[in-house]
């Protein structure tokens, strides 16, 4: 291969003051090597996203970058949470990048890995998803909760990577195919393995958190899950109508032995029955409404048609302002 690769890693940041030094030093630390190995282009580069960040993070990206040229920032005006600083970041430097990376600030994912991630591009991969070969370090619940969804978005017919996050490389097609989904909730893990180019994976060992607190908490995770679903699937529906209609079939039963018991000229006693089912049949259309309107929520959300991100400023120009 004549010409080298030129990488760009993409690292988004909510919050990180606590953890950035260190992700600065490994993450040159590996690039560095990369390069002098003459296996990527001397211009490959480490983008970090500031997603809105309230403390210092954007500081310290910003003084990194005046130093070293290794080192660009992204700011975003406000925080539009993890994937889209993640797109944001594939659509400012897939057209100056052969191939991106992104992994996550804390140091969570391996960053040894990404000179493997590198051979298999070479070997003719697009697509390379870093997959977590044990999770030793997440709590029971969160190990738990990650298997129950995986079956159930399998379930579903979404193929995902199992144990697989956000840490992947891409190839300049990929990211560019991938831009053309335009919808405002991109669940990456599961477009990606839909672009159906070839790929590999590459197994790690999850580390904790170096500093510093995890993003998602539960109720963050809960509602991931829950869009990762509704986006993907309108199976949700359909387990709400047959419910429904299994309802109504019981209320028919009731309905005939209510009219044997008259016929035999029994006495009801009506009130049990009467409040257990008003309350029964009122929560199911309750459960119903409320699942057609998480979907009617979503049309609602993509027909406005906004941006998924917005730019404040960058260590250096951006492509829009280029281009302009
Ligand atoms: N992150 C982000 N925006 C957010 C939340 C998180 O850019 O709104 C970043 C965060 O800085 C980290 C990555 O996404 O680099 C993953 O977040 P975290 O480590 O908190 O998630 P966990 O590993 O606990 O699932
Ligand atoms: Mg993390």
């Amino acid at each position: 291969m004549n010409e080298k690769t030129l990488l760009g890693i993409i690292v988004p940041c909510y919050n990180e003051e606590a953890v950035l030094p260190e992700t600065f030093k490994v993450l040159t630390h590996v690039l560095e090597n990369l390069v002098d190995e003459q296996k990527i282009d001397q211009r490959s580069f480490i983008l970090f996203v500031d997603d809105g960040s309230a403390d210092t993070t954007w500081l310290l990206i910003e003084q990194k970058a005046e130093k070293t040229a290794r080192i660009k920032g992204l700011k975003l005006s406000r925080n539009f949470g993890h994937q889209n600083a993640l797109i944001a970041g594939m659509e400012t430097i897939s057209r100056s990048t052969d191939c991106i990376i992104t992994i996550d600030a804390d140091l969570q994912d391996d960053a040894n890995v990404i000179p493997e991630f590198i051979d298999r591009f070479y070997e003719g991969c697009d697509v390379v998803y870093g997959v977590r070969r044990s999770r030793d370090e997440d709590t029971i619940f969160k190990k738990q909760s990650a298997m129950a969804f995986y079956r159930l978005m399998g379930k579903l017919g979404v193929q995902l990577v199992p144990n697989h996050a956000d840490f992947r490389l891409l190839s300049q097609r990929a990211v560019l195919e991938l831009m053309k989904y335009r919808e405002e909730n991109l669940f990456l893990r599961g477009i990606i393995p839909m672009l159906g180019y070839p790929s590999a994976k590459v197994y790690y060992d999850r580390q904790k958190r170096y500093a510093g607190e995890s993003k998602y908490p539960l109720k963050k995770m809960l509602a991931f899950a829950a869009d990762g679903i509704t986006s993907f699937s309108i199976v949700p529906i359909k387990v709400v109508m047959s419910i429904g209609f299994l309802l109504v079939l019981i209320g028919a039963g009731i309905a005939v032995y209510a009219l044997i018991v008259w016929l035999l000229d029994h006495t009801i006693s009506g009130w049990t029955s009467l409040i257990l089912s008003i309350w029964l049949v009122g929560g199911m259309q309750l459960i119903a409404i409320g699942v057609i309107g998480e979907y009617i929520g979503k049309i609602f959300n993509e027909t406005k048609k906004r941006p998924r991100y917005t730019i404040e400023t960058a260590t250096y120009k951006t492509r829009q302002e280029k281009d302009s």
